[in-house]
């Protein structure tokens, strides 16, 4: 697996991410993005409220005028889904599908959570049966029957690791088609599901036709790693599913940082532009104080 090293490491080149970027780079010191996508703004068909724009321009078209700008400046842009991020006494090191990637502080701008409780009763047993990071919780579950709530690749990440410890492993599509190349003792269960069964803690799921199923633990991991899939890996601080953050967007461990969509302010590209700015300038005075 290859190795990227930097001073900055900035997962996400959305707004938030590149807008980081800039500041990094411009106070002379290495950057390195990873990105899986174009995130929310490749999304959005025209965006007229943002400065300095002489005509809309589509998300996609200032997503990729942001990217040209941080790799005109000497950023290193990195294509990959990110699944795990630690930090190993000396600098922040993230896990990718194809690459681990380094760096002396971390900024992750990933862009707004995905829904975090898809499912009914599903808030309720979080922290009573129900996880989202599998390597802070498979301790709890050693020779169990455990269920993965996914189909990509990060449920894959997850599984592979509650497998080192667990009984058994179930993935539940909930009616997606699985997207991973999962072990063949992994059981992959495709129907559809209409809720958690337990009073207060975790016992179960409930099929859409109605049968229900013992596990005993819920790690849930659809889509891809977000922000607070991350910190929570890292050992950073949240608070009722949010990252805790001060005044410069620094999280509970030094060195890691939030900006844009994934601290879970005004979904907008100016904010995302604004905190990547703010991280950025904070992290570049951590690095110089702590050289
Ligand atoms: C349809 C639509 C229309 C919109 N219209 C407007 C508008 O008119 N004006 C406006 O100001 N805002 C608009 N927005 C909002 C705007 O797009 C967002 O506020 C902005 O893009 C947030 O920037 P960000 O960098 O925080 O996140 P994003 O732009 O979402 O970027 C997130 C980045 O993180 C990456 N990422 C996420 N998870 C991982 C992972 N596990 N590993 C690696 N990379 C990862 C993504 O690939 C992406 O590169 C719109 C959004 C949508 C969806």
């Amino acid at each position: 697996m290859d190795n990227f090293e930097a001073d900055i490491l900035i997962l996400g080149y959305g707004p938030a991410g590149v807008s980081a970027a800039l500041y990094g780079l411009r106070a002379g010191l290495d950057v390195l993005l990873v990105g899986k996508d174009g995130g929310a703004l490749s999304k959005a068909h025209a965006i007229q409220n943002y400065y300095g724009l002489e005509k809309p321009l589509t998300g996609e078209e200032l997503l990729q005028v942001g990217k040209k700008q941080a790799l005109d400046l000497g950023a290193q842009i990195v294509d990959d889904e990110v699944m795990d991020l630690m930090f190993d006494g000396s600098q922040f090191v993230a896990k990718g599908l194809t690459a681990s990637y380094h760096g002396k502080v971390c900024i992750m701008a990933t862009g707004a959570a995905r829904k975090k409780h898809p499912l009914p009763g599903m808030a309720e047993m979080e922290g009573h049966g129900v996880s989202y990071c599998a390597v802070c919780d498979s301790f709890f579950y050693k020779g169990k029957n455990v269920a993965v709530l996914g189909n990509g690749e990060y449920a894959l990440h997850e599984t592979e690791e509650l497998l080192q410890v667990v009984g058994s492993a179930t993935l539940l599509t909930n009616g997606a088609e699985v997207s991973a190349k999962f072990p063949d003792k992994v059981r992959i269960e495709k129907r559809h599901l209409q809720g958690l069964v337990g009073e207060g803690a975790f016992q179960g799921v409930q099929y859409e036709d109605g049968t229900e199923e013992n596990f005993d633990g819920l790690f849930v991991a659809l889509g891809s790693a977000n922000a607070t899939d991350l910190a929570l890996k890292a050992g950073a601080a949240f608070d009722q599913g949010k990252l805790v953050l001060d005044g410069d967007l620094q999280t509970t461990l030094p060195g890691l940082y939030a900006a844009g969509d994934c601290t879970g302010g005004i979904l907008q590209v100016s904010i995302a532009v604004g905190e990547g700015a703010r991280a950025a300038l904070a992290a570049i005075k951590y690095l110089r104080e702590n050289k």
